[in-house]
């Protein structure tokens, strides 16, 4: 028998009005701002860490698991450890899986693993036990970090004063398409950003910023947990240098760029006679050091290269990731 309330005509007009349909959860911009509002593979995606045993001896493994939406995951599987926890740089083992609900299943031509309230079972493929990995959160040493003595904080969740188009989220988080009202030349910048949850979408179109310095020189902002760091993706000057390493944290987690700048230089006639140069971290790590840009990125305020001072903007790619804690100092 049909629910009777259904009958009603304006329960039923509600009940159309529901906020999310299996349809709009497929739609590939769909995008989740926080853990709650996700749909239940994001507890399965994630990092995970731990270690395996087989043949060849005991040693460290770490695995990203990466949501595809529609129940399917990619695996990424490090030996030595995570991307800053140990990995050396050895080709890592990729596959797929399926998820569902809060369970996931992993398979390789090596083995499978299955993953279930934070805990990654591996099996050989003669179903023995070889391993078992923990869900890990990893925190960015610099998340949190005081602007320091003289320096101009641009956002801190009180106001956008520093800001030009500044606009906060209900949650006090700042919003993309901002730039700084002040311009720089030489300096340091702290920025805390966390990329939206985005399942169904695929490269480019994965929660997609960036952030500009002097205007000029992007460094991508992007989802690009999993992914192997081209210089299109998270930590890489657009179009010049990819990281040294990728070390882009799962969607929703708060990540950190310390970045220092140092400006091109001009000669008199207006020539250029040095590039600008940068130092990045990524959660505390490393990724370009004493970096030669070699000219601006397409997309910011600015672009064209020049001697006068520009501002840090963060752009609008159409996905709605947030920031927080923003801080320059000049040098
Ligand atoms: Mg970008």
């Amino acid at each position: 028998m049909k629910n009777p309330l259904l009958l009603l005509p304006g329960l039923a007009l509600l009940m159309s009005a529901a906020p999310v349909t299996a349809q709009d959860a497929d739609a590939p911009k769909k995008a989740y701002l926080d853990e709650k509002s996700a749909p239940a593979d994001f507890a399965v995606q994630g990092e995970y860490s731990g270690s395996i045993k087989n043949d060849d001896g005991e040693f460290k493994l770490g695995v990203q698991v990466i949501a595809q939406g529609k129940n399917e995951l990619a695996f990424v599987a490090y030996i030595g450890g995570l991307p800053g926890d140990g990995w050396q740089g050895e080709e890592p083992i990729r596959g797929k899986g399926t998820v569902s609900g809060k369970t996931g299943t992993l398979t390789s031509d090596r083995g499978r693993a299955e993953i279930a309230d934070g805990r990654f079972t591996i099996y050989s493929n003669d179903n023995n036990r070889i391993g078992e990995l923990s869900k890990v959160t990893r925190t960015s040493p610099t998340l949190g970090m005081k602007a320091p003595e003289g320096a101009v904080v641009l956002f801190d969740g009180s106001n956008t004063d520093k800001l030009e188009k500044g606009k906060m989220s209900e949650d006090k988080l700042l919003m993309v398409d901002v730039l700084s009202k002040d311009k720089f030349q030489d300096f340091q910048l702290h920025l805390e950003f966390r990329l939206a949850y985005m399942p169904n979408a695929r490269g480019q179109a994965r929660s997609n910023s960036g952030c500009y310095l002097q205007g000029r020189y992007e460094v991508q902002i992007l989802d690009s947990f999993g992914l192997t760091g081209e210089n299109n993706e998270c930590g890489g000057i657009y179009q010049a240098s990819k990281p040294d390493l990728n070390m882009c944290f799962p969607p929703l987690s708060w990540q950190t760029y310390d970045i220092e700048f140092h400006a091109a230089k001009f000669g008199a006639d207006g020539k250029k006679t040095a590039n600008a140069r940068t130092t990045v971290k990524h959660n505390g790590v490393v990724i370009h050091s004493n970096r030669e840009i070699p000219g601006g990125t397409p997309g910011g305020p600015i672009g064209k290269e020049g001697a006068e001072p520009g501002p840090i903007f963060l752009q609008d790619h159409g996905d709605p990731l947030r920031f927080r804690n923003i801080w320059v100092k000049s040098l």
